[in-house]
């Protein structure tokens, strides 16, 4: 049994021509579960494979449904490591996945389950992709279409760059998902040297920032990033991935009771998006088990009233599938 993680250098090193690749993928994207459902290959190939090593590169441990039809997967890799996906459904049968990039993650945000885990090993192009085939697969079984992918399950995307961009690739290939580039969003806690080759990159996939306060002292203490990358540095970084791409960037704010959700705070923020192409998210906070509380409704009014004031208009995400720990931030393996 081969350790190679990578079906497609598998192959390759087989002398087999590239499309094959593309055969597994687009049959596990209609629900293959093992090599003999790959039937465009030809027999010899399948149980040569099977012998090699299985068709998924990860194993499912667990799968979750919530009370909103939002769906959770508790992965587990070939070498034992752990991961999740979550699979959010929308209207008119549309599906958004939150896909994970690391099994864990090192940079230790205070109010993300996955940062209170610590950090874990960056996932492969294949893992990556494998948890997109899955859920188009899932959604295709219930009559729905996978739509949208983020980056915003396990992990800081941006310390995975490259295997990031490579499954990215294989979601936007038209022989496989399909998904234009701007239904593929890259969120990050704020890595300035991955925001810099992002705007180089020639998929034009969107960018999300998780910015969540706008004054250093308070960013710092929720996000450790901010002592390597301040808000200035950052913010910097954003301003010229705008003017090389010509492309807006998502911020990502959560409001947290009395740590970030003054109408001063919300001036703060204005000021410092003011003369950029960016649009802000605020986000309702999911409980884990950190030392934080999300904001009442009454806060975050005025915190977006205030936004607005100052000439800044915001949509609010809210929260899905927290019943089942499936919502940004919750994702840690721990539960249920
Ligand atoms: N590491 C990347 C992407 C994964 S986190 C990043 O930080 O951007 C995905 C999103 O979930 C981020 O915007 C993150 O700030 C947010 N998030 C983390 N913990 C959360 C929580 N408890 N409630 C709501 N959102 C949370
Ligand atoms: Fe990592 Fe993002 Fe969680 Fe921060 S919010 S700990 S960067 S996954």
């Amino acid at each position: 049994m081969t350790t190679a993680p990578d079906i497609n250098g598998i192959l390759s090193e087989w002398g087999q021509p590239a499309y094959r690749a593309q055969q597994v993928a687009q049959a596990k994207m209609r629900g293959a579960a093992e090599w003999e459902d790959v039937t465009t290959l030809g027999k010899e190939l399948r149980g040569r494979l099977t012998d090699t090593r299985p068709l998924w590169s990860f194993i499912t441990e667990k799968r979750l449904r919530s009370t909103d039809g939002t769906l959770k997967w508790r992965l587990r890799a070939r070498d034992g490591q752990r991961f999740e996906m979550v699979l959010i459904a929308h209207a008119e049968g549309r599906r958004t996945l939150c896909v994970s990039s690391q099994a864990g993650c090192s940079l230790g945000c205070t109010f993300c389950a996955t940062g209170q885990l610590g950090p874990g090993r960056n996932l492969y192009p294949e893992e990556i992709l494998d948890q997109a085939l899955l859920a188009a697969a899932e959604a295709e079984e219930d009559g729905a279409r996978l739509t949208n992918v983020v980056f915003m399950g396990m992990g800081e995307p941006m310390h995975n760059l490259d295997a990031v961009l490579e499954a990215c690739g294989g979601m936007h290939d038209p022989s496989l998902l399909g998904l234009s580039a701007r239904r593929l969003a890259i969120s990050t806690a704020g890595w300035v040297p991955g925001i810099a080759a992002l705007a180089e990159h020639p998929l034009p996939v969107r960018l999300a920032i998780s910015l969540h306060a706008a004054d250093d002292e308070t960013r710092s203490k929720l996000m450790p990033i901010n002592n390597r990358y301040p808000i200035a540095n950052l913010m910097g970084a954003c301003r010229r991935y705008c003017d090389t791409t010509g492309r807006r960037i998502f911020i990502e704010y959560l409001l947290l009771d009395r740590v970030n959700d003054s109408p001063e705070q919300a001036k703060r923020l204005a000021s410092v998006i003011r003369d950029g192409r960016f649009h802000v998210n605020i986000i309702e906070y999911n409980p884990t088990s950190g030392p934080h509380r999300g904001s009442s409704s009454e806060r975050r009014e005025r915190f977006i009233l205030a936004l607005s004031r100052a000439g800044i208009e915001a949509s609010v995400r809210r929260s899905r599938g927290a019943d089942i720990d499936a919502a940004c931030g919750q994702l840690a393996l721990a539960t249920p």
